[in-house]
């Protein structure tokens, strides 16, 4: 046996110990009925042709590994950032195990949500008695602060309606008549896992909101967004803040929440923005995005609350994050202080120091719509390409801010947008375009290894390398963070390219 209790292996010199190579041999020659190894490998370099790219971009009925997740995903992750609350999605239980191991995978975390289990007769008679139940055991078993309800494809292709199901709830005792219940629909089949976030951030709001009168006052609301990096982004947005001296509300704040120390003691719910202050907010001055794509309806309805309110594409890098506080600045009148111009110097000098390995690298980035752009701004910043940016949930007015944004610098020239395309899409396009560097979530490893480009993890998913989340990309400080990823990937292939003694290191450097 290649495994027994003197000799445990771990999964990846298991599968190569020679027990498995017989196996799985035996399986592909007498059950898989595969075609020829010739005939593989020369479909396989076919898909990388220009020909197959353009029967590939001309692909209209089929998605192939999509960069992006569903609704309900993001919604889950919007309710995760308040206070004591627990997610419940509507709908089948197999989503919400789904969402929560993405969620984990990514954070290392525990990921609490809960399901209202729908079966079949369920999606026949519709969805309100597990309603009813699946709240009351949810009050019941985890005493949670608020449920937030959102829904799967089930609950919304059978029409279901969370406000009349939710108030029946209540009225037969399901949970008291003043418990906070925020929901919102997020149906799967249109959007994605950023329009989830905004339509939960909205509904929680609403639920905070709606009814109350406003007293103007002089407090700033952030709403984070969608982010992997949220854990340590938000901090550093808060830290910025207490910097600038501005009474803030972080809006969402899953910092603490996937973030819990391993103490002894298990925390279902913690951190989170606290209830009486997600109240209060109403009352602030205005209220700031850090991305855009993940809060139009959520900015829509602060907006017609009577606040100001503004919009960011993922503050990275010296320009974005000039704006943010330029801008937080004027809503406030407080001035940048010295300790954050400092950080914006040094990060500038960064930049500087490594300017010559970084000039002109062509680079591919895929993420969320935000993400991209931003990723697109601070490439043009260092002085490098961004030939292929990629959204699969980006849209045509995304495209057209992409375009704008390349205009605006001369590494911009000759750079291409791709609203709506997937990651098979981009394979065709790197295999046909090649670039330098990738830049992505853990999705884009095939990618790397098929075409043979060094992947930069800096967006979510990351479940490949762990912690990066603990690192802030926002700010000047998560400027410089950046920078590092993208330059420490950029060393290793060029230490990598001259490992043969004599031939390909000649000019190897210890020391640059
Ligand atoms: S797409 Fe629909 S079925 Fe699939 S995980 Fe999302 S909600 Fe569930």
């Amino acid at each position: 046996m290649p495994q027994s209790a003197d000799k445990v292996l771990d999964h990846a010199p298991l599968f190569r110990e020679p027990e498995y190579k017989e196996m799985l041999e035996n399986k592909r020659v007498r059950y898989e009925c595969g075609h020829p190894e010739h005939l593989v490998t020369e479909i396989g370099d076919w898909t990388k042709s220009w020909d197959y790219r353009e029967k590939n971009l001309a692909r209209e009925a089929l998605t192939i590994n999509p960069a992006k997740a569903c609704q309900p995903l993001g919604a889950v992750f919007a309710a995760q950032g308040y206070e004591g609350t627990m997610p419940f999605v509507h709908g089948s239980q197999g989503c919400v195990a789904y969402f929560r191991s993405h969620l984990s995978r990514h954070f290392k975390e525990p990921s609490s949500a809960v399901s209202s289990s729908m079966t079949e007769d369920a999606a026949v008679f519709g969805g309100l008695a597990n309603m009813i139940e699946g709240l009351s055991n949810t009050k019941a078993l985890y005493n949670p602060a608020m449920i937030a309800v959102s829904t799967t494809c089930m609950a919304e292709v059978i029409g279901d309606d969370l406000n009349s199901f939710i108030r029946q709830s209540r009225e037969k005792g399901s949970v008291p008549e003043d418990y906070n219940v925020p929901f919102a629909h997020t149906p799967s089949f249109v959007g994605s896992h950023v329009d989830g976030y905004d339509n939960m951030q909205k509904g929680i709001l609403t639920n905070f909101w709606e009814g109350q009168e406003r007293v103007p006052g002089e407090g700033i609301n952030i709403i984070p967004g969608f982010d992997g990096y949220a854990v340590a982004n938000n901090r550093e947005l808060k830290r910025m803040m207490g910097l600038m001296g501005v009474s803030t509300t972080l809006l969402g704040d899953v910092s603490d929440v996937y973030d819990t120390p391993s103490d002894g003691e298990f925390r279902m719910f913690a951190g989170g923005t606290g209830l009486e202050e997600t109240r209060a907010a109403l009352n602030a001055r205005a209220t700031l995005s850090m991305q855009e794509y993940c809060s139009p309806k959520t900015l829509d309805y602060v907006a017609g609350k009577g606040q100001e309110v503004a919009a960011f594409h993922y503050p990275m890098g010296v320009q974005a994050t000039d704006e943010l506080l330029m801008k937080i600045s004027a809503l406030t009148g407080k001035p940048v202080p010295d300790a954050l111009k400092l950080e914006r110097g040094r990060l500038i000098d960064a930049m500087a120091d490594s300017q010559a390995y970084l000039h002109g690298k062509s680079v591919a980035v895929f993420g969320d719509p935000d993400f991209v752009y931003a990723m697109a701004r601070f490439l043009l910043e260092v002085g490098a390409e961004p030939k292929h940016c990629l959204a699969t949930n980006g849209g045509k007015a995304w495209a057209e801010k992409m375009e704008a944004l390349f205009a605006t610098s001369p590494f911009g020239t000759g750079c291409n947008v791709w609203a709506g395309k997937d990651l098979w899409h981009l394979r065709s396009i790197m295999a046909t375009e090649p670039v330098e560097l990738l830049v992505g979530s853990s999705y884009g490893k095939y990618l790397s290894r098929d075409l043979g480009v060094p992947l930069v993890r800096l967006t979510f998913p990351i479940f490949d390398r762990h912690h990066h989340h603990r690192f802030p990309a926002w700010g000047y400080q998560g400027g410089l963070n950046v920078l590092v990823k993208l330059l420490d990937v950029i060393f290793d292939k060029l230490d990598s390219d001259s490992d043969t003694a004599g031939v390909t290191d000649i000019s190897f450097d210890l020391t640059r």
